[in-house]
This record gives C-alpha cells, structure tokens and sequence, in this order.
C-alpha cells in the first residue's frame, strides 16, 4: 500500500459561496467548517465490491438482513440502481421503448450486475419511493432554479453549459410526469427485484428527522465519507462513484445529457428535502 497510500493531508476542503437552497438563516461558518473537518477525518477506503447506498445523511443502523454490521459505503441518490434508473429518464435513455418502470429499473440492474457495480439502497428512502415525482414534477416545477445551478456545477467544472441539452433533460421529466409509469412504483417494487440480494444490500437508518446542513461532494477516488459518523449534518455525494454508474449505464446519444441530468437530479432533490439551509462542499484531493 506504500504507492498508493491514501494522504489525508493533501485533501482540501471546500465550502462554496452560494448555498443550494437557504430559507433561513446561514449557519455560522465555523460550524460549516467542523462538519467538512469532521467529513475529512471521516473519509474511508472502499474498493469496486463495495455496495453502494444513498445521500441520505442519517446514521445507519443495520442491514436488512438484520446484521448489525454496516460497512461504509459510496453513495449517490437513492443508490446506484435508483440512479442509474433515474439518469436513464432524464437523459433519454430508453427514448421510443415502451417500458413499464419495473421493467426500466430490471433492465438498469443487469447493466449493474453486469459491471459488477454492487447494488445497494436503504428502508423509507424517498429519491426511491418517490423517484417519478421528484425526477418528473419536481423538475418541472422548478426549470429556472435547477437551470441556474446546472450552469454554476458546469462553471465550476470548466464545462461549457448548453441550454438547448438542459430543456431535453426538462423534455424528459415532463415525459415521467405525463406518463404516469412510477404511480405504482415503490421501495417494495425495488426490494422485489433484489429478491435475496435485498437482506445485504439494504440498510436501515436511525429514525430522525432530516437536519443536514450540507452537501457534501467527494471527489476523491476510492474514498469515501463515513455517513454514520457524520449522521444528520451531511448528505454525501461521491462524484468519482456516480461517475462510474452513468459510464457503465448510459452510453449512445443519451450520454451528452449525463451532466446535465447528473445536477438536475440534486437540484431537485434539494428542492424537494425539507431542510431549510444546504450548503455546499467539496472534498478533494
Ligand atoms: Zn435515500
């Protein structure tokens, strides 16, 4: 592990200036700064059999199963197949199929399988229970705001921003919302089509309310913060893993709109979470 030893000193940690959303209040910088030092320290290693999980912010309990052991995941919305599933609505992905949302969510799992990407999620998550209206109503009720924060992600990355891909992915969450397909759609239907697979890669989390303050990007490859040391003062978002779900998911015409889609689905997750203040930060190497 010499060459590849992972050097905590050499990451910096980086809390933007505009938050994403904010009804209140700010809270004082340094508490903002406690919780991205207290991220720092928290960052762990994962490996490609790592299971991942979702953003949410709250301290896992156990797994489904009922081990109490949960290991420390990377972690996106909903989880990499909740993703994966949702990136394919907004890009387009299954554009002229006519495919019901079991069979869209069946079709993202072998993808993942297929890649080896390991799949993962939690009980009482609503970027799954809620997918066809966050990623459907949500974004279209909220074009300007999502548009304004797509382009600042893009400025920040030194990408060009294109308004002309940023109305398709509204193109297509206006398709969710009008087709109705994820009215019967719920966690159980995921769990379902884990089938045994369901026990270890679900977790439960502590009962609480949302309080996370921040969201916190890692873009550090196989690191990753330990969410239930940080629990309900962070949601995490690792890049370098989300990354690794779109390429494996989604290639053809549909891949232009994968950056476009990738922060519309945070700024719709942002509008729909009931925090009153997310901040945002930056984890890097
Ligand atoms: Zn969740």
């Amino acid at each position: 592990m010499t060459d590849t030893q992972f050097d905590i000193m050499k990451v910096t940690a980086h809390i933007s200036e505009q938050p994403i959303k904010l009804t209140k209040e700010a809270s004082p910088e340094a508490e903002l700064l406690e919780i991205m030092n207290d991220a720092k320290a928290s960052l762990t290693a994962y490996t490609e059999d790592t299971r991942g999980t979702c953003m949410d912010e709250r301290r896992r309990t156990e797994l489904k199963s009922g081990k109490p052991a949960v290991e420390v995941r990377p972690s996106l919305p909903g989880g990499p197949d909740v993703y994966l599933l949702a990136m394919r609505e907004l890009t387009g992905y299954h554009e002229g199929q006519d495919l019901t949302a079991n069979e869209r969510a069946h079709d993202s799992k072998i993808t993942l399988d297929n890649e080896g990407i390991l799949s993962g999620g939690h009980e009482e998550c609503a970027a799954d229970n809620l997918l066809g209206t966050w990623a459907g109503q949500v974004i279209v009720d909220n074009q300007a705001a999502i548009a304004e924060y797509t382009h600042r992600k893009f400025d920040e990355a030194g990408l060009e921003f294109d308004m002309n891909l940023m109305n398709q992915v509204f193109e297509h969450a206006a398709d969710i919302q009008a087709s109705g397909r994820y009215a019967e759609w719920s966690e159980e239907s995921y769990f379902d089509l884990l089938g045994a697979e369901a026990g270890e890669a679900i977790e439960k989390l502590e009962h609480a309310p949302h309080l996370g303050k921040m969201m916190i990007w890692v873009d550090i490859e196989g690191q990753t913060i330990d969410q239930t040391k940080i629990g309900n003062r962070a949601f995490e978002l690792n890049l370098p893993y989300m990354k690794r779900v779109e390429n494996a998911g989604i290639n053809g015409p549909a891949a232009e709109l994968v950056p476009y889609a990738r922060y519309a689905i945070i700024g719709a997750l942002a509008a729909a979470l009931p925090n009153e203040e997310l901040q945002e930060g930056m984890l890097s190497a």
